[in-house]
């Protein structure tokens, strides 16, 4: 394709990222390391839960037909803590003290809270002030799961809540979908160090770690590979170096200028690319290829086109390469709170501040000057969609958002 001719749709480029974006194979690891992570297989559960008839409350297990004629005082046979086998049966006129999570014992179909009871002769006897339903605080055993009941399927985001599930079932290691290892290298010869101040015609280097930012939000094995100048040489050795990663990331030197040679090496080295404009803004010459296995992206410099095309076409990518089934963004719809008119043509994603008012979500646009401008970014927390060929979006518009 000559360079730069041929420029597609959003919707077109990221449906092309997410055909080439293929789920990495499963790999074992320890619980400890899984959260956030996609399962990559079915996890079913090993025993009951609760185990056994387990007390609910801290009070007394109790033959609730005892207590119909309250109050009465019972005979406190045993005293049931935590981690401990009870050893006596409840018959008529027994009660035994019982701590929550504790096992109910056998004759006892209740358990009665602490608190309406009053504990009599140095706690050999109990007098229950209410009367108690059969099976009153007391979870059932295998209520909450039965032992070979399906828990979480193949595909499952690994949340806390799962950590947890997995833990309850000993599951110490578990099958998850490997995660993309991710390389970042930023291109310019303005560029410096971000520890260095930059001389008045250099800028620094923000790109490598807002860009990593954003990929670690998803993955730990995120590498700043270095900065090149806009020279094909220095580009060249990164690049061979960030070959080596399952998705490469570039910023800078992807526009139409003399000096922008991103597209060239990565020809060079046999990436096959698949488009190297887009009908956005910001973000237009975006460009996106592969070679073998690896996915490679030539993001433009300009910070907030760096971020906003991070957003829309690496986020979804990396999230469809660890095996999650929803890996899309997704859209929320608000009502416009201040009037934006548009330069049309290409579709724009502009930095917003979302909030809700009651049951709505209300959007406005932050008071911004372009793809430079990152600063304006910080004071949104989402980016407001606006469509192609659309002139002039007026208050009350229900518009699309994605959060970020
Ligand atoms: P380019 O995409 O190379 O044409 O870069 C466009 C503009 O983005 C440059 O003029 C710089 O001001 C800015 N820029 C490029 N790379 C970076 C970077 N790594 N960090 C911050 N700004 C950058
Ligand atoms: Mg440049």
């Amino acid at each position: 394709m000559p360079k730069g001719e041929i420029m597609i749709s959003v919707d077109e480029a990221v449906q092309i990222v997410l055909k080439k974006a293929k789920r990495l194979p499963p790999k074992k690891i320890r619980l400890e390391s899984a959260q956030g992570l996609c399962l990559a297989e079915d996890i079913k559960s090993d025993s009951d839960m609760p185990p056994f008839n387990r007390s609910a409350m801290d009070g007394y297990a109790v033959f609730a037909k005892d207590t119909v004629n309250p109050p009465v005082d019972l005979v406190v046979i045993e005293n049931i803590r935590t981690g401990y086998k009870p050893k006596k049966k409840i018959g008529r006129g027994k009660a035994a003290k019982i701590m929550t999570g504790s096992v109910v014992p056998k004759g006892a179909d209740a358990v009665i809270k602490v608190e309406e009871t009053i504990s009599l002769d140095g706690g050999t006897r109990v007098r229950i002030l209410n009367k108690t339903e059969r099976g009153s605080h007391i979870a059932k055993k295998g209520e909450d799961m039965r032992a070979g009941k399906m828990l979480l399927r193949k595909g499952t985001k690994i949340r806390p809540q799962e950590v947890g599930i997995l833990a309850a079932v000993g599951a110490d290691t578990i099958k998850v979908f490997s995660v993309p290892s991710i390389g970042i290298i930023s291109t310019g010869d303005e560029l410096v160090e971000i520890s260095r101040k930059p001389k008045p015609w250099q800028i620094r280097n923000t790109n490598s770690y807002s860009l990593a930012a954003q990929a670690r939000q998803l993955v730990e094995d995120v590498e700043i590979l270095g900065m090149a100048n806009d020279d094909k040489d220095e580009i060249r050795n990164l690049v061979k170096k960030g070959l080596k990663k399952d998705i490469l990331i570039l910023s800078g030197g992807v526009s139409m200028g003399e000096y922008d040679f991103v597209g060239d090496v990565l020809k060079d080295f046999g990436v096959r690319i698949f488009f190297e404009k887009v009908a956005l803004r910001p973000g237009k010459p975006t460009v996106f290829g592969k070679k073998d296995d690896k996915l490679i992206f030539g993001l433009p410099g300009n910070p907030v086109s760096t971020l906003v095309t991070f957003e829309l076409f690496v986020r979804p990518c990396i999230k469809k390469m660890m095996g999650f089934p929803f890996y899309e963004n997704p859209v929320l719809y608000a009502e416009l709170e201040k009037e934006v008119t548009v330069r049309k043509k290409r579709r724009e994603y502009r930095p917003a501040f979302l909030r809700q008012a009651g049951c709505k979500w209300k959007v406005s646009p932050v008071e911004w000057h372009g793809s430079g401008d990152l600063f304006s970014t910080t004071k949104a927390n989402c980016l407001l969609i606006i469509k192609e060929s659309i002139g002039r979006l007026n208050i009350g518009k229900s518009v699309e958002v994605i959060k970020f």
